[in-house]
This record gives C-alpha cells, sequence and structure tokens, in this order.
C-alpha cells in the first residue's frame, strides 16, 4: 500500500535564487505575496534578506546557498519539512557550489516535493487549488533500495 504524507493547508515553501536571478524571484513573490502570505518560508541567506527587506514578510533564512544553505533547506526536504522549493537557478552561470545546486534538484526529486526553476511552473503551482487545501503527497518508496543486500556484488 502506498505510503501516504498529508500536506496540510499551510505549506512549508522554500525560496532560492542565485544572483542574477534574484530579481525575477523578487518580482515573482511580489505578484504573489498575498498568497505567500499564508504560508511559511524559508530562504537561502542572501535571498531571505532580499525579500524580508523588499516585502516585509516573515521568513526563516539560513546561510547563504555557497556557504551550506542549500545543505541546510535539502536537509529539511530529506527530513519532510519544506513541501515546496521555488528553486531560480541560474542556468547561464557556472555556481562555486554546483554540487549543492544539484544536491538540492536531486533531493526535492528524491523526495517527490513541489519544484518550480523558472516563472511559469512557479505560476502554475501557486494558482492550484491544491495550495489553498490538503494534498495526499505519495511517498517514494525506497524499500528496495534500503534492504539492498551490501555484499550482493562480492
Ligand atoms: P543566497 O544563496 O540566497 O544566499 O544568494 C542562493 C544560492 O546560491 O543557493
Amino acid at each position: 500500500m502506498a505510503n501516504i504524507r498529508t500536506l496540510s493547508r499551510k505549506k512549508h515553501i522554500a525560496l532560492v535564487a542565485h544572483d542574477y536571478r534574484k530579481a525575477d524571484l523578487l518580482d515573482w513573490v511580489s505578484a504573489n505575496k498575498d498568497i505567500l502570505a499564508q504560508h511559511t518560508l524559508y530562504a537561502t541567506g542572501t535571498t531571505g534578506k532580499m525579500i524580508e527587506e523588499a516585502l516585509h514578510l516573515p521568513i526563516t533564512k539560513f546561510l547563504s546557498g555557497p556557504l551550506g544553505g542549500d545543505q541546510q533547506i535539502g536537509s529539511l526536504i530529506a527530513t519532510g519539512q519544506i513541501d515546496m522549493i521555488i528553486f531560480y537557478w541560474d542556468p547561464m552561470n557556472a555556481q562555486p557550489h554546483d554540487t549543492d545546486v544539484k544536491a538540492l534538484l536531486r533531493l526535492s526529486v528524491t523526495w517527490n516535493i513541489l519544484l518550480a526553476c523558472d516563472r511559469t511552473t512557479a505560476d502554475f503551482i501557486i494558482t492550484s487549488p491544491y495550495m489553498n487545501s490538503e494534498y495526499q503527497r505519495i511517498m517514494p518508496d525506497y524499500t528496495d533500495y534500503l534492504s539492498r543486500d551490501i555484499h550482493e556484488n562480492e
């Protein structure tokens, strides 16, 4: 039987933007401020500071992304404390913390959480009726992986 985790009406949303995409994210957050204010917000350090100062939205800020903030958010995804991430990563510039960026994207998919990396996807998510209601999230089943015999290749 599928393992279900109920997302409550109030979602836990992480916001992250690389430097060249911060203005785009701020614009999107500004356009959706009233909806986002009904949820619990988290962000990497600089992104969070920018949103807080510009829009006065309460937001839990972690370390700056390159200093470990991506990994802090990744850890909350792995422990089921983040439901959604709006992650405006920069497709045109390499980041010093590329490995962390990749890890964050990977964990989002690993745990089947909502992930938007562009405005169109973010718009579709924020206007979904599920934003305002509970949602039964089917948890990925990693039983086979966990029970894999570590000696099977010996
Ligand atoms: P920042 O981090 O919000 O501290 O700039 C973003 C990131 O690179 O993950």
